[in-house]
């Protein structure tokens, strides 16, 4: 239990027959209102900050000119600023006497995609990306976090009297390819400097601005890639029996695999395996040599993760034996691992968060997507993400009235109002911030 929610509870009974608020009430009620003040004079600056990087997005590890901007922008407001973390990455300090650090990541990459939102700070950015040209786009919302993230930085600041401790904000790259937050880490990010008592991370949603939602314990799923190359043998279109055909064991591959979901894992547990990619052949009337599959393997439980991964294993090679083709070539690439948000950690924020917006931050069930966040858990550091919402509530009953659908992450109409939605992670991330040092000052 929070400080102020603690003090709700022990005044309540004082102030039960007054018309006087309960102090607890008082106390996030008037951080929230200071919080609002601040931000009040701030937000024209984070306005800018949000359409400038938006219109300049950077892919996974080249984000060097949003790293060197948000560089200046903590370096301005005192942080000591250490840069190439991690290849792109940063990380900020902030000393104010005596008590826990608490660490707020932001990403800093953007993805391969052209924008279609036709805004006036929309992206125009192309680059090269794994040898070709490329649009480049934050259609995922990573500026949103940005944004936010220098606006609670400099929050922060203002009311600092309100905590001790150490700020300790970083800004990763390459979370789209699940890299970042590892080279982060693996370049001394708990080593060289403090390894933080909490940490949080935000990310943007196409839901209403205003509200979120956060998650206990397992708040998002592992990530794994999968690699087949199915071998055969070539020839002609019109004479299969001379041949063996790798088409024909993908196409087998890709049905039968799905039999692993739906007949081998406990339906009610969370798995998926897609596959994403075929590739093989280059004319109708010859049969190749080989045909190569990529996909995507999803799960919360490690021991899921293993039943799916021997299972398609398993799968890929029968495929084979059944065309008494050779033993294919089996790729199963570790991705991530799900988030973990310390339940200790989330009962002291859902507290805040509560007395601060009510109903409208809710508890949520664990999402199948992934994130690198997880790593720092993993890193044994107790960790909470939470998601914030970007579209207008309109927009959003619109849709469900049979209008235009919302645009999700990754869609190249994905548009987030600022004003209300950077207001809100700032807002929010503070007081989780807040809600933090207060708890850890007092374990310690
Ligand atoms: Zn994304
Ligand atoms: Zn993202």
């Amino acid at each position: 239990m929070s400080r102020f929610v603690r003090s709700l509870a022990a005044s309540a009974a004082l102030f039960a027959a007054s018309l006087l608020p309960a102090y607890a009430e008082l106390d996030v009620s008037s951080l929230k209102k200071a919080i609002e003040t601040s931000l009040a004079s701030d937000y024209p600056k984070l306005d800018a900050l949000y359409k400038e990087i938006h219109a300049h997005p950077e892919l996974a590890f080249q984000e060097v000119k949003t790293a060197a901007r948000l560089a200046a922008e903590m370096r301005a407001l005192g942080f000591e600023v250490t840069e190439n973390v991690g290849k792109t990455g940063l990380v900020a300090i902030y000393k104010n006497g005596d008590g826990p650090t608490i660490m707020v990541r932001t990403e800093l990459d953007a993805l391969p995609m052209e924008e279609k939102t036709g805004l006036d700070y929309a992206s125009r950015a192309k680059t090269n990306w794994m040898g070709r040209e490329v649009f480049v786009a934050h259609s995922c919302g990573h500026d949103i976090h940005m944004a936010s993230w220098v606006g609670t930085a400099k929050t922060l600041l203002g009311l600092k009297e309100q905590w001790r401790g150490t700020l300790m904000f970083i800004a990763q790259p390459a979370e789209e390819i699940v890299a970042g937050a590892r080279a982060m880490i693996a370049d001394g990010l708990f080593t060289r400097f403090p390894k933080p008592d909490a940490a949080f991370g935000l990310h943007a949603g196409p839901f209403s601005h205003g509200t979120g939602f956060y998650r206990s314990g397992v708040g998002s799923s592992a990530a794994d890639g999968l690699d087949i190359t199915f071998h055969g043998r070539g020839g002609h279109g019109s004479a299969p029996h001379t041949t063996v055909d790798p088409v024909g064991i993908a196409a087998r591959f890709i049905v039968e695999v799905q039999s692993v979901i739906s007949r081998e894992k406990n339906p009610t547990e969370f798995g998926v395996v897609s596959i994403g990619a075929i590739h093989g052949g280059t004319a109708p009337n010859i049969i190749p040599d080989s045909v190569r599959l990529s996909g995507t393997i999803r799960s919360y439980k490690p021991e899921v993760r293993a039943k799916l991964h021997a299972g398609i294993e398993r799968t890929a090679k029968a495929a084979a034996a059944m065309s008494d083709a050779p033993a294919p070539d089996i790729r199963i690439v570790e991705g991530t691992k799900p988030v973990m948000n310390d339940p200790d950690v989330v009962a002291a924020t859902a507290d805040v968060l509560k007395a601060a917006f009510g109903d409208k931050f809710k508890l949520s069930p664990p999402t199948t997507a992934s994130e690198d966040f997880s790593e720092f858990a993993g890193a044994g550091v107790p960790s909470m993400m939470f998601n914030i919402g970007v579209y207008d509530q309109e927009r959003i009953d619109a849709a469900r009235d049979g209008g235009p659908p919302i645009p999700s992450n990754h869609s190249p109409l994905f548009a987030p109002v600022p004003k209300p939605t950077i207001e809100t992670g700032v807002t929010a991330m503070t007081l989780a911030v807040l809600g933090a040092f207060d708890q850890k000052a007092r374990r310690k």
